[in-house]
């Protein structure tokens, strides 16, 4: 891992041949990244030790100061939209810790906000990445699409296939982003092929409040016992609670990959869904979903159906975290084990850098009784998922998933509690590959076995 400083160098030899009167592919006019955002860059480095990019990598040119300078210099037509320049955006993990490290309060998630689209609409990348990504944006937005893809996925696991796949070892060198992909995969629970939860589940007791759940297109399938967990919690205390089955994908990783249309289609039909369903909130559990959802204002701005109608959705948006520490827990918890339970909370990026959120869900796991909270070293660096990074950039993901459950490990917790699927996914692949069976569990998991007195 790179921890010195290099030097700021744009001197990238592709560049250095260009001839300085041709006109270089460059951004279009549909809002490149916007030059006084740019200009608040001050280049003072305080945000490169906090980039989990340069962190790994070690170069200026996949930090944040060096993609900003990328963005000017392609700005001012002094650096292409190439491959040389798309990869350091590409290596951006997105995770948006620079925001929270800089001084001069750059919005850097704006500025890669507006580069990516530019990307899709004004570089073309090889063919076979054309064709995962296509394969990526058809999929996984769609928990049908994926279902139908999990039955086989299915049977490959339990068949034995995927042991003697992995023990054969060459699928990394024919194809890293595939192998990634397949490594990555959780054995599928029988949930994972049928929603079941009902459109409407009454509180206990008396309502206090009327809220939505969104599912997640990915959780849903992955990890079901989530959304379960979720609707016992919300609903032991006070909460009727409303699972619209219309309901699609967020957008969140068409979102952050700069799939633009999509993420908008995708906006509009969540909205559309959530204002039939009538509620005071609309809740989410998982962390990457809950930042785009929050987003969905500046998503659709200049939308004249929808503009006005997103700001008014993202008024109801919470992370289901953030929602309970605010209303407050009104039923009884109980311990987890009849010792004290160790647990350590890992922070999503898109929860604490994303949505400002960290203190709530420890407020919350903190009132189980026996529960004592460790803290991991370097908590604010992203564990490699984020989003599918962890399959498209799969060296440098796996770099960073190793050092998250390392330093997770090294709290000696018994229990790793995180409210993100992506993150789940990542840990348990690492844990896994660590020979560690430490349980990962959501935060709503939690509360749900300590509110039924049943044991982790
Ligand atoms: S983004 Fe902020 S912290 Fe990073 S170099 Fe620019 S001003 Fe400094
Ligand atoms: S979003 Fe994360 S990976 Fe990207 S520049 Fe900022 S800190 Fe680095």
């Amino acid at each position: 891992m790179q921890t010195s400083e290099p030097s700021i160098s744009l001197s990238n030899p592709s560049f250095s041949n260009l001839d300085p009167t041709a006109d270089l592919p460059g951004f279009d006019a549909q809002e490149p990244p916007d030059p006084k955002l740019i200009d608040a860059c001050v280049h003072c480095g305080f945000c490169l030790s906090t980039c989990p990019s340069y962190r790994v990598i070690g170069k200026e040119t996949d930090s944040p100061r060096g993609r900003i300078y990328l963005m000017d210099a392609i700005n001012e037509g002094d650096a292409p939209l190439a491959a040389s320049t798309v990869q350091h955006f590409d290596s951006c993990l997105g995770c948006l810790a620079c925001v929270t490290t800089c001084p001069s309060g750059v919005q850097y998630d704006k500025l890669i906000a507006a580069t990516r689209p530019q990307i899709e609409r004004n570089f073309e990348r090889s063919l076979p990445l054309r064709l995962l990504r296509r394969l990526i944006f058809s999929l996984f937005p769609y928990p049908s699409r994926m279902r139908l893809l999990m039955r086989p996925v299915g049977l490959y696991q339990k068949s034995g296939l995927q042991k003697l796949v992995r023990s054969l070892g060459i699928l990394p060198q024919l194809a890293p982003q595939l192998a990634a992909m397949e490594a990555l995969l959780p054995p599928l629970s029988p949930q994972a092929f049928q929603d079941r939860l009902p459109e409407f589940v009454p509180a206990q007791g008396k309502a206090r409040y009327r809220v939505g759940l969104i599912l997640g297109c990915v959780q849903r399938l992955f990890n079901p016992e989530v959304n379960e967990a979720t609707v016992r919690v919300l609903t032991a205390n006070g909460c009727d609670v409303v699972i619209p089955p219309a309901q699609g994908c967020c957008g969140a990783l068409s979102h952050h990959q700069g799939q633009e249309q999509q993420a908008q289609d995708l906006a509009r039909q969540m909205i559309d869904t959530f204002e039939q369903a009538k509620v005071d909130f609309v809740l989410i559990n998982a962390s990457g979903c809950g930042h785009t959802l929050k987003e969905y204002g500046h998503i659709l701005k200049g939308d004249a159906a929808y503009g006005d109608r997103a700001q008014a959705f993202v008024q109801t948006v919470k992370d289901v975290q953030e929602f309970l520490a605010e209303v407050g827990l009104t039923t009884p918890l109980h311990p987890l084990q009849d010792d004290p339970l160790t647990l350590v909370y890992q922070d999503a990026c898109h929860m604490l850098h994303g949505q400002k959120i960290s203190l709530q869900p420890r407020q919350l796991l903190r009132q189980i009784p026996g529960v004592q909270l460790r803290e991991p070293i370097d908590a604010a660096l992203c564990c490699g998922s984020a989003g599918v990074y962890n399959i498209l950039q799969p060296e440098v993901a796996e770099e960073l998933g190793r050092q998250k459950v390392t330093n997770l490990l090294n709290t000696g917790a018994s229990v790793i509690a995180s409210a993100n699927i992506g993150c789940f996914v990542q840990i348990s692949h690492h844990l896994e590959r660590q020979g560690k069976s430490v349980p990962v569990l959501h935060p709503m998991q939690l509360l749900d076995c300590s509110i039924r007195g049943v044991g982790v």
